[in-house]
């Protein structure tokens, strides 16, 4: 099915994405309560001529949590190594990316909450007192190996915070929420993306793009390169809100950017009648898969307002009755919503 926020499909644009990467903290648009944190880390760190704290990042993809590990390494003058923990398969991988990392590395790892035990458990002494241990060899003749590890700063990025283990989470000295982007926001990004672009773009358009991204900057970028190729076939020297407009319709965007998934998981609460419906049979009803549900649909609808999590599932809200005009149904208990 056609997404808007389709990662695995996005990866092949990601060229794409690099080139619109900002390097540095002025073009990292929004996210201010980490930026001004981040900064004060970082300069106590260099002034006492530190490796940074590990640090983690999470919340829902294309918020930018890649974008931030790379700021970081360029304002701490380092390196950085990205991989993301499906790829580690074997302690040796993780091994020969320890040991090749220099004093002040940053390693970022993506997805980490996808890391195996076994590999975790190599990682704690590395992150904590950076040594490694490893067992080189098997049976009688194995041998166990201590190796020293320069101080470098694990950053790790996770869509879901509660799939970490606790002894992982708790060995990260920082640990950041990302914020979904308001329209403004996305809308200085898309327009910074269209200059680095060398496309001109009409404000209202860029704000037309804005307010249909479901607050992800991913989303608005991916937005603005369908709407560009719109607006140039139309013969448009720069992108006008009505080219915006008719992109964003063909692309089945909703004017408060909600994709059809989105549409879909909310009809199906609200034909549930106030009765909570469980993630495994939202998924099931819909043919996809429960990580996505919880990980990329259900957060943006949450942090709008549009669902509700409670211990027995989730519910559509009252704002959800008024977007499909219907009523919402009478709780057997307590208040409406309550
Ligand atoms: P994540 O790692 O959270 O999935 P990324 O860091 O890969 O997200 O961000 C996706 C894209 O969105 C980046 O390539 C970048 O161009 C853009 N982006 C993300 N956050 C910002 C921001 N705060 N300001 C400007 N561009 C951003």
């Amino acid at each position: 099915m056609h997404r808007v926020v389709d990662i695995e499909r996005f990866e092949a644009e990601s060229g794409y994405e690099k080139s619109l990467r900002p390097a540095k903290w002025e073009d990292y648009i929004g996210q201010e309560k980490i930026k001004r944190n981040l900064k004060v880390f970082i300069e106590a760190s260099l002034r006492r001529g530190e490796a940074l704290d590990h640090i983690l990042f999470f919340g829902p993809p294309g918020l930018g949590k890649t974008t931030l590990a790379n700021i970081i390494s360029s304002m701490m003058g380092a390196n950085i190594k990205t991989t993301a923990a499906p790829m580690i398969e074997k302690s040796g991988d993780l091994a020969a990316m320890l040991t090749s990392i220099e004093e002040g590395d940053i390693l970022f790892i993506d997805e980490i909450h996808r890391m195996s035990p076994a590999i975790e458990e190599i990682l704690y002494p590395a992150m904590e007192d950076f040594r490694l241990d490893i067992i080189i060899g098997s049976g009688p003749a194995a041998q166990s190996v201590k190796i020293d590890l320069p101080r470098f700063t694990l950053i790790g990025a996770t869509t879901r915070a509660g799939m970490l283990s606790s002894p992982l989470r708790e060995r990260f000295g920082m640990h950041f929420r990302m914020e979904f982007y308001d329209n403004k926001e996305l809308a200085e990004i898309v327009m910074r993306a269209a200059s680095r672009l060398s496309c001109q773009i009409a404000p209202e358009a860029a704000e037309e793009i804005a307010g249909r991204s479901r607050g992800t900057p991913r989303i608005a970028l991916r937005l603005l390169r369908r709407v560009r190729d719109f607006s140039e076939v139309a013969g448009e020297e720069r992108i006008s809100l009505e080219s915006a407009r008719y992109g964003l319709e063909q692309l089945g965007v909703n004017d408060i950017g909600f994709d059809e998934q989105d549409i879909r998981v909310l009809e199906l609460l609200v034909s549930s009648k106030g009765r909570p419906m469980g993630l495994s049979t939202i998924a099931a009803a819909l043919s996809e898969d429960e990580g996505t549900i919880e990980d990329v649909v259900e957060p943006y609808l949450i942090a709008n307002g549009y669902i509700e999590r409670t211990a027995r599932g989730r519910i559509a809200t009252a704002k959800t009755y008024e977007l499909f005009r219907l009523a919402p149904p009478q709780r057997e208990t307590g208040g409406l919503f309550g």
